[in-house]
């Protein structure tokens, strides 16, 4: 459950904005008048089970001719030199755009804005569309629209970091309907507010994703921004900032996890432009902007189009001029001998195949084979590479760094010059299940499952749930589940049908603790712990901090513990609490009122986690676990950048686990794992360390202290009657990226209810 304070009712808009409830009329409306040239397309439907809508503006939206326009795009992707010979001979090929408005919940002008745009060029001779095919995204977050959360959607997550994660259904409706479907060759992703005066429209600053073919992109991100600038001084007599002209770094297009930069990969001339202020002025910006990159895609269609052939046909003949090492295959092992977690390797292979690249089957192994000839070879590597380390390249970092879903997932990969001749391998429309197997002992057996694979915790929790008792091994050999009893045994045939798991008769071992389940209260930065818990059948709930900054009263007594913490530290000072913001309160940090009732009421919750920098911030205000705090020039570097969106440091680190401690159980001794804002600890006099960072623990990505992470505390605790105190140096559940720690936080809620 997510606490909300809005109580159903619809945030109140400037005069002029389209209310979400209206959107569908307004659509409507639209539709009637020009049935020739609008399709209205329900793309799938938000977290709260609102309409997604994509308006396709086109010369003909018939089946037939939507029908014939994919199958243009696919050739393009597939047969690059079919479309280029084409282009060659002069035939007329509508260049695709797509508009993405709304992702963020108050960030409204761009739906107001394309509103206009769509009705303006309706209104007009519709000329443009003899040459160009457009779709938009109308508004991508409906929940946050309705509900007035400035950053979030209505899971409270943030859409704009989740194009790899690809865990929000808006995110997945965009990529399958939009993006993939029609591989824009321009798209501008309309946000706001600078609340500046000025715009701001990415070329952005280096360093660039070394997957992507940036030579191709650079001339035309940087023309097609000016353009879109030009236009709007030219109308409004408002600036455009345009990073890539005006800083050195810090707001560079090399993490792939945003909106436009995951555009990239798929050689398209991707922007994201912020808007001035949630007014009139806001939205015509948006609607000129608009206009602007349509004018720019027609006046150099050919070339754009050529461009983007060029940058498929450079992955597929592989000369490429990315800058990124690239084996010539990927394998993902399937059996269960070579793979640690085939649940999490058919995940990843899934979203692969969402966004278009190709998968084959080895027919004797099993194993995933990708082929990185594929025209989104860089998309394919900055998927599954190790990442590389920038820390010496650029001094700020706007986001987290490298993508990799090995690492941040957990599951095993290889990569290789050649196949085994004679390997026969057939291309894959879906990841087939990975089902698990249930060896039946006697009535009276008990029976077995690993706690090193996600999947089990689910299944503890569902044994659980359905009055089983359900023991955990203790103890450096065994943190493996144990049950007992026949009755449940067919439940957990249908579970195992569905997850990798191996459940069989085994001996109990001599120490063992009982799993209880606690009723948890979550106040973070990201949505990860919430969804993760929530997925896994705990009872949490999610407090946002929109709520807390509007005044809720944390009731203590209703819950078993409290989950605090944020990667920022700046989610525990918010740099904007003088601003009033826009919406029913900020979503994305907590501020002076909010702070305050959090303190108030953690004083009465005996049991807590705590992670992070907010986390330890926390820890230090209510003296919880002595002495262990933050490294101090860490976190002064934290508290000195007055930006708020930058972090200390993400990629793989190294972290060592003291895996006979149930806070460890399931994990191997060393782990390489996917951090963002590792935040090294001290020791404590009142409290067991029992994770550390590795000796070198950085290893890729962006990390400027690193030094002071070796060797030190990440993980604390202490358990006494009085309750269970957990401090973390990490976010072991960041934003869902990181599949592969999040059983540290459910072994923190397990250890909660040991007794
Ligand atoms: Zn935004």
């Amino acid at each position: 459950m997510i606490i909300d304070m809005t109580n159903g009712k619809e945030y109140p808009l400037w005069r002029n904005a389209v209310l979400y409830s209206e959107l569908e009329e307004r659509l409507d409306g639209i539709a009637k008048r020009y049935p020739a040239n609008v399709r209205i397309e329900k793309m799938g439907k938000s977290n709260e089970g609102r309409d997604l809508y994509l308006v396709i503006l086109a010369e003909d939206v018939t089946d037939e001719g939507i029908a014939k326009y994919e199958a243009f795009r696919k050739t393009a992707l597939r047969e690059p030199k079919r479309v280029l010979t084409g282009l060659e001979n002069g035939e007329n090929y509508k260049i695709p755009l797509f508009f993405n408005a709304n992702l963020h919940g108050t960030e409204i002008s761009g739906t107001d804005g394309l509103l206009l745009f769509i009705e303006e060029l309706l209104a007009g001779d519709k000329a443009a569309l003899r040459n160009a095919f457009i779709a938009i995204s109308i508004c991508e977050n409906p929940d946050g629209r309705f509900k007035g959360y400035d950053i979030l959607n209505g899971n409270c997550a943030d859409l704009n970091r989740d194009f790899c994660a690809q865990t929000q259904p808006e995110t997945r409706a965009i990529i399958e309907r939009a993006i993939v479907r029609f591989l824009p060759s321009i798209m501008v992703d309309f946000h706001g507010f600078m609340s500046s005066g000025d715009v701001l429209i990415d070329t952005c600053t280096p360093p660039h994703n070394p997957n992507t073919e940036y030579d191709l992109l650079e001339e035309h991100l940087h023309k097609d921004a000016q353009a879109m600038a030009d236009a709007i001084y030219k109308k409004m007599r408002v600036k455009s900032a345009i990073p890539a002209l005006i800083w050195e770094d810090g707001w560079e297009d090399y993490s792939p996890v945003y909106t436009a930069t995951f555009c990239q990969n798929f050689g398209c001339i991707a922007h994201t432009l912020e808007t001035t202020f949630p007014n009139e002025d806001g939205m015509k910006i948006d609607a000129i902007a608009a206009a602007g990159a349509l004018e720019y895609a027609l006046k150099n269609k050919k070339r754009l189009l050529e461009g983007q052939c060029r940058y498929f046909l450079r992955g597929i003949e592989g000369t490429s001029k990315a800058p990124a090492r690239v084996p010539a295959y990927y394998v993902i092992p399937f059996s269960r001998e070579t793979q640690r977690d085939r649940e999490t390797a058919a995940g990843a292979v899934k979203k692969l195949l969402r966004c278009g690249i190709r998968v084959f089957r080895a027919e004797q192994s099993g194993d995933y084979v990708i082929p990185t000839a594929q025209a989104l070879r860089g998309l394919i590597n900055g998927t599954l590479w190790q990442g590389e380390d920038i820390t010496q390249k650029i001094k700020n970092l706007y986001d987290v760094s490298f993508d990799s879903e090995p690492i941040m997932r957990g599951f095993d990969i290889r990569m290789c010059e050649s196949l085994d001749s004679g390997e026969k391998l057939t291309e894959i429309a879906e990841a087939p299940l990975a089902a698990g197997t249930l060896n039946l002992g006697g009535e009276e057996d008990w029976h077995c499952f690993t706690s090193g694979k996600n999947s089990s915790v689910k299944l503890a929790n569902l044994l659980l749930d359905s009055g089983i008792e359900v023991y955990r091994g203790e103890g450096s050999e065994n943190a493996d589940f144990y049950f007992r009893g026949d009755s449940c045994l067919g439940l957990v045939k249908k579970f195992v049908d569905g997850h990798d798991l191996a459940v069989g008769p085994a001996a109990l071992p001599e120490k063992t603790y009982r799993l209880k389940k606690q009723k948890a209260l979550i106040v973070a930065d990201s949505a990860g712990a919430y969804e993760v818990l929530s997925d896994w059948g705990f009872d949490v709930t999610m407090l946002p901090f929109s709520a807390l900054n509007r005044g809720y009263e944390i009731h203590p007594e209703d819950y078993d513990l409290l989950i605090f913490g944020g990667t920022r530290l700046h989610i525990w000072s918010d740099p904007f609490d003088e601003d009033m913001g826009v919406g029913y309160g900020t979503s994305w940090a907590l501020r002076g009122r909010g702070r305050t009732e959090l303190i108030r009421a953690a004083k009465e919750f005996k049991n807590l986690i705590l992670f992070g920098y907010a986390g330890n911030a926390l820890n230090e205000e209510l003296g919880l676990i002595h002495q262990a705090k933050g490294d101090e020039e860490q976190k002064n570097n934290q508290e000195n950048l007055t930006d708020w969106h930058l972090n200390t440091g993400s990629g793989s680190f190294k972290l060592r686990f003291d895996v006979s401690d149930p806070l460890c159980g399931g994990f191997r001794e060393e782990e390489t794992v996917y951090l963002v804002g590792p935040l090294p600890l001290t020791e404590s006099d009142n409290a067991r360390v029992v994770g550390n960072f590795g000796e070198n623990a950085f290893l890729n990505g962006w990390c400027t202290e690193k030094e002071h992470l070796n060797g030190k505390p990440v993980l604390l605790y202490r358990k006494e009657d009085s309750g269970t105190k957990i401090l973390m140096g990490i976010d072991p559940c960041y934003r869902r990226y990181v599949d592969a720690t999040y059983r540290l936080m459910s072994n923190a809620v397990y250890l909660v209810g040991k007794e």
